[in-house]
């Protein structure tokens, strides 16, 4: 799986290759005891089936002789099945760096690995190249387990653990890489779909295509899930896909659409901004605000901006004691600021890491308008539909230029 940089995960390094770090995420710590623990309750049931798939017998008697034995194959099994997502993810990493993609690390999670890009380049040939990378590794990998399968001869338990695990290895890689090739977008299969769409349609329109197949196939898988016994990881898998094709969608629609689009262009100025000072009563705001019909005001001293209240804030004053706080005594203190000449999208980014629903625009310290997430979506939909601001007056309000240096 391929990721552009930002996350969230809480991971350690544990190594490095190709100057690339590997990451452990504290998920892939509770999965992969699940995963040794699975293979070995169910190796009964693999042995018979590897032998039959590759057409050479494995020696179950000697492998399930004893709980150990069991568990102690499951755990080399699950450690080599996550050192061969690990390869996967080097396939996409050491194909993007090629393209001159930095790569900030590979981490093992939950769900399998990520390959973590500075970003995903919008080349076709080259996303193409990068997502298909994986999957080959991965085919390679098995082919790899399954030649070294055949040239280990049988015998005691050594040699047998050590060939269940390859041909184990050679049957999940594949599997691996045809799952990886389903057109579910963001997995591999998604990214090769979008690349080849945007061979002819631009490429925002094509990742929404793209998106729209993911979110069909997560439904799909989900459902599968649930019907197939409850199936908790596919479940998980198909929420994870459904949400990640989503917000890929959203975040290419809004990266073609705010292309040289900044604060300033999109923002509520100054002069058409409605403002409330420290002593406004909490009543006052709320009364304001629901004949406004704003959410959040910018609190002006004078002429210096001294806070942000919400309507969350004034909700933590009981409604019969609105009359007996003032904004100063509920409102955000510590601000976050937005220069005007910023772009929206870098401006949306910080949005969202922050958490919070607007950003104050500060020229040289000086006031100069409020970014709501509203005025971004408003932005949004009058560029989706008529392909730029210009066409809106209300939009083309430009910052005074004296101001924004
Ligand atoms: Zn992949």
């Amino acid at each position: 799986m391929l990721r552009p940089l930002a996350s969230s995960m809480k991971s350690f390094r544990v190594g490095s290759a190709f100057g690339i770090p590997i990451k452990l995420d504290l998920t892939f710590l509770l999965i992969l005891p699940v995963f040794a623990y699975v293979i070995g309750l169910q190796l009964g049931d693999w042995i018979p089936l590897l032998s039959e798939w590759l057409g050479v017998a494995i020696d179950a008697d000697v492998l399930t002789a004893s709980a150990a034995t069991r568990y102690g194959i499951g755990t080399v099994a699950a450690v080599g099945l996550f050192v061969s997502i690990l390869f996967h993810e080097f396939g996409h990493s050491l194909v993007a760096r090629r393209y001159g993609v930095a790569i900030s690390s590979i981490t093992l999670w939950l769900l399998g690995g990520v390959a973590q890009l500075e970003s995903i380049p919008e080349d076709w040939r080259k996303e193409f190249n990068i997502a298909i990378a994986g999957p080959i590794v991965s085919v390679a990998t098995g082919v790899v387990a399954y030649v070294l399968f055949v040239l280990v001869p049988p015998g005691g338990f050594v040699l047998e653990a050590t060939r269940f695990t390859l041909a184990y290895l050679a049957v999940m890689n594949v599997f691996l890489a045809a799952f990886n090739m389903l057109p579910g977008f963001p997995m591999d299969g998604g990214r090769v779909l979008r690349a080849l769409l945007a061979r002819t349609r631009p490429h925002a329109q094509a990742t929404q295509q793209a998106a729209r197949v993911g979110q069909l196939f997560a439904i799909m898988l989900g459902l599968f899930g649930l019907l197939a016994g409850f199936n908790i990881f596919l479940i998980i898998l198909a929420f994870f896909i459904y949400i990640a094709a989503a917000s890929e969608s959203t975040r290419s629609v809004m990266n073609a659409a705010f292309e040289d689009v900044q604060v300033g262009d999109v923002m509520t100025p100054r002069e058409r901004l409605d403002v409330v000072t420290p002593e406004t009563t909490i009543a006052e705001l709320t009364e304001r605000m629901f004949r406004e019909r704003h959410t959040g005001y910018p609190v002006l001293d004078g002429d210096r901006v001294v806070g942000i209240v919400t309507l969350s804030d004034a909700r933590e004053i009981n409604e019969v004691e609105r009359d007996a706080y003032r904004v100063e005594d509920v409102m955000t203190r510590d601000l976050r600021t937005v220069a005007s000449d910023v772009s929206v999208m870098g401006a949306f980014e910080t949005m969202q890491r922050n958490r919070v629903g607007r950003l104050l625009v500060l020229d040289d310290g000086e006031l100069v308008g409020l970014l709501s997430r509203t005025d971004v979506m408003t932005a949004l939909d009058i560029i989706k539909s008529s392909g730029s601001l210009s066409s809106d007056p209300v939009s083309t309000v430009e910052s005074n230029p004296e101001r924004s240096s």
